[in-house]
């Protein structure tokens, strides 16, 4: 039987212009370049610049507009930041140097350090103040470049990407709501075909040809100087079931010499309802379902409460604040949400007597794309209030950084804080909804008859997080970057 063609959607490389722009060879240069120039102004009005945060485009891109557009563009098209990443430029410059084609160490090709790395990122962030400190952020973007150069110099895969990236791993767990995914269009082509080119790349130094015997007939494969490289990431597209590992920059679209390879549109977040679209790892489970309580304990350390408990940390002996800070995120983003899974799982296990037939691992797996749309829906909530709290302030600080006179009193208005908090609202409502929907499919699906007592916990679950981001959102929050607003 021919295998069906895998194909979800429209392929959007076919659109007009932007398809063409995409699948041409330096087509993700063209969109590297201006986010590297973006990059290269930060840095300098970073270190050069005026230390006033609201005032410095190191701050306020960064931590103010980017977050905020980055949220947006994974819920309505995809992981376009991996996609025009400056961070990997350097990364290719640093292939050339890779004199050993050394693999990452197999213990550490996991999510594992993709988690700490984004506690850590977290942890510094709040530690330094980053928000109020270009010269620091500065520092950090600069630390971004070196680490992509010498993981890449040292590894022969795209191991910064695929294993540390905090950035990355947040995009990667939230492009699992993303309309689109990258799709072969027909497998029994992919069958046929002896290169693997969207894998191994179709660039050589000496050009070469064979004929493939596709299911319509026999085709010539090109390789050669104009050839490019493969899934850095050593993703192989046939096999592909998430966006939970792919930067969309497309380079097996364009070394698949037959031409099968689309960006598809797809139902938003509909891999969270396939059971084998994730691997059912620890790892892969928890990195999700903290993502979501990480949002939670950002919000929180933006509230008076966070000053409360640090207060109640010094009484208690703690009185060093990043040893507190360590204390919050470690508990907050790490401990609590691995106990909350495993207690979940053990309760849905008791409740619907699977222990035997289902091990905690394919509970909790089960479960884990449920935390994805209300995480993602708490991040929202989070980064749109920044971001819509003053979303032209960054008109005059660019007019500043270009030598002319920030004009201020026409951009510095504040947005109309009961919209936003309407629109956290439902962005935090939303999430959860779709989570629930997504939980009560997988306990259908594990659980038939027993269905709605193994949903209890997770749904339970769900449920204290969505309240508990819910209510520090009415709490006054901090404005980071924006400070000046409130004169
Ligand atoms: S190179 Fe293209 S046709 Fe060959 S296996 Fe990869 S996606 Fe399929
Ligand atoms: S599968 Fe690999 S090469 Fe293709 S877009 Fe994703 S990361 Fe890039």
């Amino acid at each position: 039987m021919t295998p069906r063609p895998v194909l979800i959607g429209r392929d959007v490389l076919r659109l007009p212009l932007v398809g063409r722009l995409l699948r041409w060879r330096w087509g993700r240069l063209a969109l590297q370049l201006p986010l590297l120039l973006v990059a290269a102004a930060l840095v300098i009005d970073g270190f050069a610049g005026p230390q006033d945060a609201p005032r410095n485009l190191a701050t306020v891109v960064p931590w103010v507009h980017f977050r905020g557009l980055a949220v947006l563009a994974l819920l309505l098209a995809g992981n376009l930041f991996c996609m025009a990443c400056p961070f990997t430029l350097p990364r290719t410059l640093a292939r050339g140097l890779s004199l050993r084609r050394r693999r990452f160490p197999r213990r550490l090709r996991g999510k594992w350090l993709a988690l700490v790395s984004l506690l850590g990122l977290f942890l510094v962030y709040e530690i330094f103040s980053l928000w109020a400190s270009p010269l620091l952020t500065a520092w950090l973007i600069v630390a971004y470049f070196a680490a992509a150069f010498i993981l890449e110099a040292w590894f022969g895969e795209s191991a910064f990407c695929k294993y540390v990236c905090p950035l990355g791993t947040f995009n990667f767990v939230y492009s699992t709501l993303s309309p689109t995914q990258i799709a072969v269009k027909d497998r029994a082509v992919c069958a046929a075909c002896a290169g693997k080119e969207c894998v191994r790349g179709s660039y050589r130094r000496l050009p070469n040809a064979r004929v493939d015997v596709l299911p319509d007939g026999p085709r010539e494969a090109r390789q050669g100087p104009s050839g490019t490289p493969g899934c850095g990431l050593l993703l192989f597209p046939p096999q592909l079931t998430t966006n939970l590992d792919c930067t969309f920059c497309l380079d097996c679209v364009r070394a698949c010499p037959h031409d099968n390879i689309a960006l598809a549109a797809r139902r938003p977040g509909g891999e969270l309802l396939r059971p084998r679209a994730w691997r059912q790892r620890w790892d892969v489970t928890l990195l999700v379902v903290a993502l979501a309580f990480i949002g939670v304990v950002s919000a929180f350390s933006m509230t008076p409460p966070r000053y409360e408990l640090q207060s109640s940390l010094s009484r208690l002996g703690f009185a060093d604040e990043p040893l507190q800070l360590l204390a919050i995120f470690g508990v907050g983003g790490l401990l609590l949400p691995a106990g909350a899974a495993l207690l979940a799982a053990r309760l849905g296990q008791a409740l619907t007597r699977t222990s035997r037939r289902l091990s905690l691992r394919q509970t909790a797996a089960a479960f884990a794309p449920a935390f994805a749309p209300l995480g993602f829906g708490i991040w929202a909530a989070h980064y749109s209030f920044h971001f819509l709290v003053a979303p032209l302030t960054l008109i005059p600080v660019v007019q500043e950084f270009l030598g002319q006179p920030g004009e201020w009193a026409r951009f510095g208005v504040m947005g109309d804080l009961t919209a936003i908090g309407l629109l956290q609202a439902a962005l935090l409502l939303g999430g959860f909804l779709w989570s629930l929907w997504i939980a009560q499919r997988a306990a259908f699906r594990l659980y038939r008859r027993d269905a709605l007592p193994g949903l209890l916990p997770w749904a339970l679950l769900l449920l204290a997080l969505m309240l508990a981001a819910g209510y520090l959102f009415t709490l006054p929050m901090e404005m980071r970057g924006t400070d000046f607003l409130l004169g």
